[in-house]
């Protein structure tokens, strides 16, 4: 089959494609039922355990995908990235399986268990400014000097065709699945799940979740274009950064697929890391818990089953000891 070019916006082959492609290198996380959930909401509500992935989120999907996608010489020049951890930890471990050379460039607000992570993996980690912006623009010099691919966290079709195979597997897991709940940032997870979604089941609605913020998706959207964000320290903190003012894939797919954004307080989400945690047993990092925090806030009135994408679980276990004994670090910055 011909190979679709980085800013192709992925079809229903390029997932099924991908699904293949990555087979034995991710695992199909499971699908629970909530009961919980359900009694709250008055629906079934499923939880895709996507948190329980290798390396901990769904990153590993698009990053495996864009790794096998690699050509010979590509390989050899090695892969870059900017990212606020997951995704730099997922490809540091795809690279790693195929012995290349990967380095990772993060902006300072990056927790230290994701940085520690990273090094761990064997990737060359570099700490640059305060924003991904700054951390992107060291991606460019690696990238235009030393030759080397950059494999960018959401807004590369081969990136976007890995996360999309979740989408794959929800419908399979959940044929019944009225409303997908996906955790929002840069848009490669909410656009590929909808995308693939869609193309099996179009009456399916999926909302995206992110911090109320400097969510960046949500203000672009409102917009038109994409707009660039401040960002602010968050309990989702993997869902901090801009979508790029150049944006070519995620912002147009968003548009097009998304049926809904809602955006939570900063304790909405520690509500949803302590449900995860004593209902589900469960331990999920705060982006991956905004779609279990939007239902138990009831910000979302869905109708028919519901599947809740909990998306990564990297979490500084400290962190989280303290939000589900009643803390919140993050709480005083709402009065703001
Ligand atoms: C990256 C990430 C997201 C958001 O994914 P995007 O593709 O940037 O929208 C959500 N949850 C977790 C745990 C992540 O690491």
């Amino acid at each position: 089959m011909m190979q679709s070019p980085a800013t192709t916006i992925p079809a229903l082959a390029d997932f099924e494609a991908a699904r293949v492609r990555i087979d034995g290198i991710i695992e199909r996380t499971p699908m629970v039922a909530s009961p919980s959930l359900a009694e709250h909401c008055g629906l079934p509500v499923l939880l895709k355990l996507e948190h329980r992935q290798t390396t901990g989120s769904f990153k590993l999907r698009g990053a495996s995908n864009a790794v096998a996608l690699l050509s010979e010489d590509e390989r050899r020049r090695g892969v870059a990235a900017a990212s606020t951890g997951n995704h730099g930890r997922a490809l540091a471990h795809a690279a790693r399986r195929k012995g290349i050379r990967a380095v990772i460039c993060m902006s300072r607000l990056v927790p230290e268990n994701k940085l520690a992570e990273i090094r761990r993996l064997g990737a060359e980690a570099r700490i640059v400014g305060d924003s991904q912006d700054e951390a992107q623009e060291e991606v460019d010099r690696l990238v235009a000097q030393d030759g080397m691919v950059m494999v960018p966290p959401f807004d590369h079709a081969g990136v976007l065709a890995g996360q999309g195979t979740l989408g794959l597997e929800i419908v399979e897991q959940a044929p019944d699945a009225a409303t997908i709940l996906v955790p929002l940032s840069g848009g490669g997870l909410a656009a590929g799940i909808a995308a693939a979604a869609k193309a099996l089941k179009p009456s399916i609605r999926v909302i995206g979740v992110s911090m109320r913020r400097g969510a960046a998706m949500k203000e672009s959207l409102d917009a038109g274009r994409p707009v660039q964000v401040r960002e602010y320290a968050s309990l989702a903190d993997s869902l901090g950064g801009g979508v790029g003012l150049d944006n070519r894939l995620t912002f147009a797919m968003c548009r097009e697929h998304l049926d809904d954004v809602v955006l939570l307080s900063e304790d909405q989400i520690a509500d949803g890391i302590r449900h995860l945690y004593r209902n589900e047993r469960e331990v999920a990092e705060g982006a991956g818990a905004v779609g279990v925090g939007a239902l138990v806030a009831r910000r979302i009135r869905p109708q028919g089953t519901v599947v809740a994408v909990i998306s990564g679980r990297n979490i500084d276990m400290d962190l989280h000891r303290r939000i589900v004994c009643g803390e919140n670090p993050f709480a005083e910055e709402d009065a703001a």
